[in-house]
């Protein structure tokens, strides 16, 4: 299945080739990662019981600077599904034009069901097996699904006990006493915020008559939420990895964010002050979230959502993919043929690695940025890369992904060319 992913990765990538002229030889660069590292990680646990934890970082392609991405903790981590996101890392930071390439890396684990002793443990031993192969200048981790800053900033401190200095550029989403950013945690919701204001006019749309339905409730979807219920969108629907809840005249996200943080339970609630009553609501899956009557829909969870087997089944005409890879490629087509606009994860949830980028540059310079600073520069490079990317679509009669993908490419290219490619040495150019 995990196998199948990246297949499904590169077929994107396929797609957007006959609109791009870039060198062969970007091309051949791209088919594979250029380096896989798998690690056993042994943690003692609480109960004394050893046990050892499989973990991974693949380093995708740096031919735009060290490469950049995640750290995952989930039971469903795979070799397989850890280098299909390091290869969307690799488009993503050409998208936005970062300076780096692509990376991910992951544990197979559910963090859930670790006390935080082991949590620490485990993650400062991933670090011990890594050590070597990540570093400011060469790839520079981050958060991802289940992981946070607390867990970055044990992850930087057990890098700079191993290099005997402190060394806060070696990964972002730190907290901030530790080299941490203003708005990386609030990045990637602000990220795709933006990048809905900017398609909304070009689709003739306004907020208030807009419904939206989000899956995931985590640190992307629920800030999301919250940013677009302040817009003044309607929506009617969100989910978290237990299930959903749907209430058509739209829901009081402040109110229910406030009590999943104090709960970690997911309600339909409205609350005065710290006094949360129920409303009236449907408990819903969250396939059946998926498919659910309204303007769009913003998958941010995981990969995989929106297949083959359900994409005649969805209803919204617009889609923004917070999450990594939800759309399969065999449900793009499908869509595509319903007319649905389908705004792809390289662009949409590209703001948390843009603040990523910025952390690094403050840790590397040593002056640290204000928030509207972060927040100012942040929606330039999304506003900037969201219109030139629905240019190329416009002239060149594509889906937004195959354009965001040509964009990247030929970011990737140039940066080939310039280290030399076979028409340079043969003369022919
Ligand atoms: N995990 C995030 C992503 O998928 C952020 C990566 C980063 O900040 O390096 O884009």
């Amino acid at each position: 299945m995990s196998a199948l992913l990246f297949a499904d990765a590169s077929q994107r990538l396929q797609n957007a080739l006959k609109y791009v002229n870039i060198p062969d030889d970007a091309i051949e660069r791209l088919k594979l990662p250029k380096s896989s590292l798998k690690v056993s990680i042994p943690v003692r646990m609480d109960n004394g019981d050893l046990r050892i934890f499989p973990g991974y970082r693949v380093r995708y392609d740096d031919t735009r600077g060290p490469t950049k991405g995640g750290i995952r903790y989930h039971p469903n981590v795979s070799i397989d599904e850890v280098q299909s996101l390091a290869f969307w890392m690799t488009f993503k930071c050409a998208t936005l034009n970062l300076p780096f390439g692509g990376a991910k890396g992951g544990i197979t684990v559910d963090p859930k069901t670790l006390s935080r002793f082991e949590l620490e443990r485990l993650s400062r031993g991933y670090i011990d097996a890594v050590a070597d192969f990540i570093g400011p200048d060469v790839d520079i981790p981050a958060p991802d699904v289940y992981t946070n800053p607390m867990i970055m900033g044990w992850m930087m401190d057990q890098y700079s006990i191993i290099k005997r200095h402190i060394s806060p550029a070696v990964i972002t989403g730190k907290p901030l006493t530790m080299g941490g950013s203003l708005g990386r945690d609030t990045a990637t919701a602000m990220g795709a915020f933006f990048v809905i204001e900017t398609v909304m006019p070009k689709v003739n749309r306004s907020p208030e008559s807009t419904t939206v339905a989000i899956q995931g409730f985590g640190n992307a979807g629920a800030v999301l939420a919250e940013l677009m219920f302040k817009a003044g969108y309607k929506i009617v629907a969100v989910s978290d990895s237990k299930g959903g809840i749907y209430a058509k005249d739209g829901l009081d996200i402040p109110s229910i964010k406030h009590f999943k943080e104090s709960t970690r339970h997911l309600k339909a609630v409205y609350c005065e002050g710290t006094v949360c009553n129920i409303v009236e609501h449907d408990v819903i899956t969250n396939e059946e979230l998926l498919t659910l009557d309204v303007d769009m829909l913003i998958p941010a969870a995981l990969e995989n959502q929106i297949t083959d087997a359900n994409a005649n089944d969805v209803k919204a005409k617009l889609i923004f993919e917070v999450a990594n890879g939800p759309t399969s490629s065999a449900a793009d087509d499908l869509l595509q043929q319903k007319g649905i606009l389908v705004v792809p994860d390289i662009l949409t949830n590209a703001g948390g690695v843009t603040v990523s980028y910025f952390e690094w540059v403050q840790n590397r310079t040593g002056l640290y940025w204000k928030l509207d600073e972060v927040n100012a520069q942040l929606k330039e490079r999304m506003v900037e890369e969201t219109e030139r990317i629905w240019t190329i679509a416009t002239d060149k009669s594509t889906p937004i992904r195959t354009a965001a993908y040509v964009h990247a490419l030929n970011r990737i290219g140039e940066a080939v060319e310039a280290k030399g490619t076979k028409s340079y040495y043969l003369g022919a150019a």
